[in-house]
């Protein structure tokens, strides 16, 4: 699996349909201070799905939607699409590329596609569960990141190994089967006052 492609349309200074293509090896993006490089991590990490606004360097969400400049006037909504290669169907998908979108409007309406289908955010996050891709996953490495890492609590430090280690969907999975038990156990709980209060 890797990473084919990139577009961005309204995206931060992509105001324009911006496309970029990953060919197997090393792809560096060079360009002068503010040109946008960083955008297009952010672009990366938004599209999988990050939520934090502060993250992607902005205040609110609505801050990463192009919002004008001297000569062009704002747009009303942005779209970023990345395509990665999945011949060896290393995501679980009976797809040879696997395309994850995102669109957000100015009213705060947003979507996100798998493969152009409409699905939520959860679906995306399971998707790439174990595979070190994610919005916090290793395979972005941001700056300063390597010193959070370092200087974090030991349990922070384990969960990126635990996503090497391919076990954060089982312990994902693990989690709803006991808030499913949990709720199973307080209507039950529930069912036995019924009962004795019928008696
Ligand atoms: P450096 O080399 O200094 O780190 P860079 O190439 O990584 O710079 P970025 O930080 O990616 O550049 O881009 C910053 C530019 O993006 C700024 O010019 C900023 O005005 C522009 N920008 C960010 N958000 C928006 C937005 N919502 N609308 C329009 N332009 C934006």
């Amino acid at each position: 699996m890797h990473l084919k492609r990139l577009e961005m349309m309204g995206f931060k200074s992509f105001a324009d349909k911006t496309e970029l293509e990953f060919v197997p090896g090393i792809t560096a993006v060079v360009g002068p201070n503010g040109s946008g490089k960083s955008n297009v991590t952010d672009g990366i990490r938004w599209v999988l799905g990050e939520q934090s606004a502060k993250s992607l360097r902005g205040s609110k969400m609505e801050d990463v939607i192009f919002a004008g400049s001297d000569s062009r006037k704002p747009v009303g909504f942005c779209e970023v699409s990345i395509t990665f290669d999945n011949a060896d169907k290393k995501l679980n998908l009976d797809y040879s590329e696997v395309t994850v979108t995102r669109r957000v409007y100015r009213s705060g309406e947003s979507e996100y596609l798998l493969n152009r289908q409409p699905c939520r955010l959860k679906d995306i996050t399971e998707l790439f569960m174990d595979t070190g891709i994610g919005k916090e996953a290793y395979s972005m490495i941001g700056q300063g990141r390597i010193d959070d890492i370092l200087s974090t609590k030991s349990e922070d430090r384990r969960a990126i190994f635990e996503e090497a280690a391919g076990i954060v969907k089982y312990k994902s999975r693990k989690k709803e089967a006991e808030k499913k038990l949990d709720a199973t156990e307080q209507n039950l709980a529930r069912l036995n006052d019924l009962v004795l209060e019928l008696k």
